[in-house]
């Protein structure tokens, strides 16, 4: 396949979620078409993409025929298996690699690759018995916190242990065959950044964002992250080394915690992240149509933050007492509404978000509070 993969082609997407849907609508913008793969029929990417493909992830024929039809693939999350993956990487361009999936959906290679390529991260054990987790907490002290390797986010799957958790209880909790046990970080702050590396090598970072988490799911984010510009500087390098590392050809979403004058690397997601979703509104460039160009081969775009920005998640909750008040909200007119078109509004399922800018990040971030709480008026 010729590169760059200009407009008119066809760009796949594995993963019809949010994050497949803000990218096909950048992608349409930009006069390519779009595939989206996605077990469920009328996912949220599907709804505005030119094709949807109803199939289960492990269907080696439906992908198959689906990378067929399109000139590029990406994804939009990890927990693609890697049969599927081989089975269409060698038939059209997959960005990033697989190989890049297989170290960043699994905790335990993510946290190995990233220590053993000298990259800071919290202390760290592997966990396969519940002798292994014994080991580990009289290394490691408490709290700590026992994760799953894999098929965890939002902190799902994760259990805090302290001096008194019964061991044998959390291990059977987690239930799955191996875990990692961290140190807890007294962080001051979490941060996370957004990097781009094009098929041709070329490399660009989003300003940092600051996050802050209500029961482990992310509810906002703010841009620029308030913390000095020597950390600033710290998180882009940190972001780019890792990128560069793992040879990443379309976005990397980096997570870090601010220990005193310290990053310390938390995880890593090898696609657009919850945590970039201000760049839509907050800059020149989004991370969807950045992670467009890195996969087609094109000139990466301009990452630069227009004017502070603040993005509050809207969850299922906000459903509890009926259809939230969309007309109260949009009474601030610097708020920007994107909803996903799920159809089922659960608690915690993130079914859209807010964004607004301001001229300082309190006050973008004032005003997405607020027309979020608008959202529960009643009229
Ligand atoms: P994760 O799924 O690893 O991103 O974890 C979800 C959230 O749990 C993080 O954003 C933190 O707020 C918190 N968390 C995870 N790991 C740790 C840790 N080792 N120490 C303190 N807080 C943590």
């Amino acid at each position: 396949m010729a590169f760059p993969i200009l407009p008119g082609k066809t760009v796949g997407i594995f993963g019809g979620g949010q994050l497949g849907r803000m990218f096909a609508i950048a992608a349409r913008r930009m006069g390519y078409r779009v595939h989206a793969f996605d077990p469920t029929p009328d996912c949220p990417a599907g709804q505005v993409a030119d094709h949807e493909v109803v199939a289960p992830y492990d269907d080696l024929e439906a992908a198959q025929r689906f990378a067929q039809h399109v000139d590029v693939v990406t994804f939009e999350f990890e927990n693609i298996p890697a049969e599927t993956l081989q089975a269409i990487a060698f038939m059209r361009p997959v960005h990033p690699a697989p190989e890049v999936l297989h170290t960043c959906r699994h905790r335990l290679r993510e946290k190995d690759f990233l220590s053993g390529m000298g990259f800071p991260v919290t202390p760290y054990r592997a966990v396969r018995t519940v002798a292994d987790l014994e080991v580990a907490v009289r290394t490691l002290g408490t709290p700590s916190v026992l994760k799953t390797a894999d098929f965890g986010y939002d902190g799902k799957g994760q259990i805090r242990i302290d001096a008194s958790t019964n061991l044998v209880e959390a291990w059977g909790q987690m239930g799955r065959p191996v875990g990692i046990l961290e140190a807890w970080v007294p962080f001051s702050r979490e941060i996370s950044i957004v990097c781009a590396r094009s098929a041709t090598g070329e490399m660009v970072c989003f300003p940092p964002g600051e996050n802050e988490h209500s029961r482990h799911i992310l509810d906002i984010t703010i841009a620029p992250a308030t913390v000095s510009t020597q950390l600033l500087k710290q998180a882009d390098e940190l972001a780019r080394g890792i990128t560069e590392s793992l040879k990443v050809v379309g976005l990397l979403a980096v997570e870090m915690f601010v220990v005193g004058d310290r990053l310390l690397v938390n995880e890593l997601a090898p696609r657009p992240h919850n945590s970039g979703h201000y760049t839509l509104d907050g800059c020149v460039t989004s991370q969807f149509e950045q992670q467009l160009r890195a996969v087609c081969g094109l000139p990466l775009g301009d990452p630069s933050l227009l004017r502070p920005t603040a993005m509050a998640n809207l969850l299922g909750d906000l459903w509890a007492n009926g259809e939230p008040n969309w007309v109260e909200a949009l009474k601030i007119p610097e708020v920007k509404l994107h909803l996903y078109g799920k159809h089922d509004a659960r608690p915690g399922r993130k079914m859209g978000h807010l964004t607004a800018c301001g001229s300082t990040v309190t006050q973008a971030r004032e005003t997405v509070l607020a027309a979020r709480r608008a959202l529960g008026t009643r009229t």
